[in-house]
């Protein structure tokens, strides 16, 4: 199905230690334009590390991280990040004391412009964006309401406008789900699958909820203590035998984080 396409993003042996703990080790993956790929794994299996280091905020200790064809491996976050990569959080990044707004027009500033530039005058084609977006996601009404009063499924969908503002290629998603109530859980797979469709919107998504995997994804990545386990769509995943011993398995002894 990709033959004809380069990878937007690919990891090659990628691996990563914190003091003698193997976080990652030896991972390869490739993630296609246009795709929606789900990033799956017992907690600890080193899911969000391996996002922290597609998005540069984590060094790698040996491997190769390609974006758009290029050697990315020891760029600097702001510069992936200016290249078209983006990311959302598993514990929220949201201020909460600024307004939904605020937070979206202070989001650009991911670029590396930093805080400090929070109280100038923003151009109005920002604000147009960040109101447009806002509306995209449902989150219009909440405009002016301080980021600390939304719902969790309403701030993960503001993390997610946030990502947008830079109007970015590739998204990754750090369980978008999670904390979510299931209404907002359906807003949340409507609005990826509309990026995905009508923007041509790439995702990577770390995710618990099977479902949701099932119904956005094309091919799904597991990670097991720190190595890939499989790859395959989510029908293989879910009747692969190691999988389901150490995914599932794993989940019944109700972990959480
Ligand atoms: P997952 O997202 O799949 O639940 P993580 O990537 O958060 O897993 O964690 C993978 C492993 O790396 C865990 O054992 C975790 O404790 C460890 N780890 C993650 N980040 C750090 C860090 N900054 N310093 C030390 N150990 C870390
Ligand atoms: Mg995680």
């Amino acid at each position: 199905m990709n033959a004809n396409k380069e990878p937007m993003l690919v990891g090659r042996n990628v691996s990563k230690y914190f003091g003698g703990l193997a976080a990652l080790t030896q991972v390869d993956f490739e993630v296609y334009p246009g795709e929606i790929v789900g990033l799956i794994g017992p907690n600890g299996s080193g899911k969000t590390t391996l996002f922290d280091c597609l998005s540069r905020v984590q060094t790698i200790n040996k491997g190769q991280i390609f974006f758009k064809g290029e050697d990315v491996t020891h760029k600097k976050p702001y510069q992936v990040a200016h290249m078209g990569l983006a990311r959302t959080f598993q514990v929220i990044r949201v201020y909460r004391q600024l307004t939904v707004l605020e937070n979206m027009l202070l989001s650009r500033q991911w670029g590396g412009l930093g805080v400090g530039k929070l109280f100038r005058q923003y151009p109005a084609s920002l604000e147009a964006r960040a109101h447009k977006l806002l509306h995209f996601l449902q989150l219009d009404q909440l405009t002016h309401e301080a980021a600390g009063t939304l719902s969790g499924g309403q701030r993960r969908l503001l993390e997610i406008g946030m990502a947008l503002m830079p109007n970015p290629d590739l998204i990754l998603l750090d369980e978008a789900t999670s904390g979510v109530n299931p209404t907002l859980i359906e807003t949340i797979k409507e609005r990826i699958k509309d990026l995905n469709e009508k923007q041509g919107k790439t995702f990577l998504l770390i995710e618990h909820n099977i479902q949701f995997i099932a119904d956005l994804c094309s091919r799904v990545f597991v990670l097991d203590y720190g190595q890939k386990l499989a790859e395959g769509t989510p029908q293989e995943i879910m009747n692969n035998t190691a999988v389901i011993e150490a995914y599932f398995g794993a989940h019944e002894g109700g972990e959480d984080d």
